[in-house]
């Protein structure tokens, strides 16, 4: 059967990656994370002085690419996939607050999407692969043959994102948590390089009232569809 190129998009703890990784095993698919790859770059950027408070010092951060690299090791005993930066696994940092609180300005720098946007192209060119993001049914794959835009309210995402935090163990209220996604809504969809829209040719999944097992099984049937064409 051909394999084709499966593009989820959407805000910010709207649940698209554990669909994507899900729909990604259950389909013999490669996943990727590009929202891991911008945190991951986030963190290199913090760990070496060059974002903090809220601000970002784009040049130094540029100038650095060349040096942040990122990869991915298999689902192991967790069944997650860990981000790898440098050869270090940095699965667990850059999901913290810290990041997260980052991540949106650091990648509204053209260069780092550029940067990017190359590695995600390249690691779906022999297709076959679950890729989830802000921009990937827009810019990285334009032509995907599956896309699908996520779309949740922030209060459901909110509550969603606060659960997985405090299961970590992190110290946080629903009220930060709110205001953290609402922000990166913002930034994330009035950018000016690739803003997080939804393509005019992707599905819809609007999962305020959905289960996960119900949101497996749309994607599931979707994919169905699309390969029988
Ligand atoms: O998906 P996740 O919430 O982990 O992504 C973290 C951040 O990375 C987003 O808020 C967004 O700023 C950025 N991002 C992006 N483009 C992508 C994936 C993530 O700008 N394709």
């Amino acid at each position: 059967m051909n394999k084709i190129v499966i593009a989820i998009d959407g805000y910010s703890s709207s649940g698209k990656s554990t669909m994507a990784r899900e729909l990604a095993r259950r389909i013999g698919y490669v996943y990727v994370d590009s929202g891991a790859m911008y945190r991951a770059v986030t963190l290199y950027a913090i760990e070496h002085g060059m974002a903090k408070d809220g601000k970002v010092d784009s040049n130094a951060l540029v100038a650095a690419l060349p040096e942040i690299k990122i990869s991915f090791e298999p689902a192991g005993a967790d069944g997650v996939q860990h981000t790898l930066l440098n050869g270090r696994d940095v699965e667990r940092e850059i999901r913290d607050m810290q990041v997260s609180s980052l991540v949106s300005p650091v990648a509204v720098i053209p260069e780092v999407r550029e940067h990017l946007v190359k590695l995600q192209q390249e690691a779906g060119k022999h297709k076959g692969i679950v890729m989830d993001g802000r921009d990937i049914g827009t810019t990285v794959f334009p032509d995907a043959e599956m896309k699908v835009f996520v779309d949740a309210s922030p209060e459901v995402r909110a509550e969603r994102r606060l659960k997985e935090l405090e299961a970590k163990g992190e110290n946080v209220n629903y009220e930060e948590v709110l205001a953290n996604i609402k922000e990166r809504d913002h930034i994330d969809s009035t950018r000016e390089v690739s803003p997080l829209r939804k393509a005019s040719d992707a599905h819809v999944l609007d999962n305020d009232h959905m289960n996960h097992k119900q949101q497996m099984q749309w994607l599931l049937d979707l994919y169905n569809v699309i390969i029988n064409e």
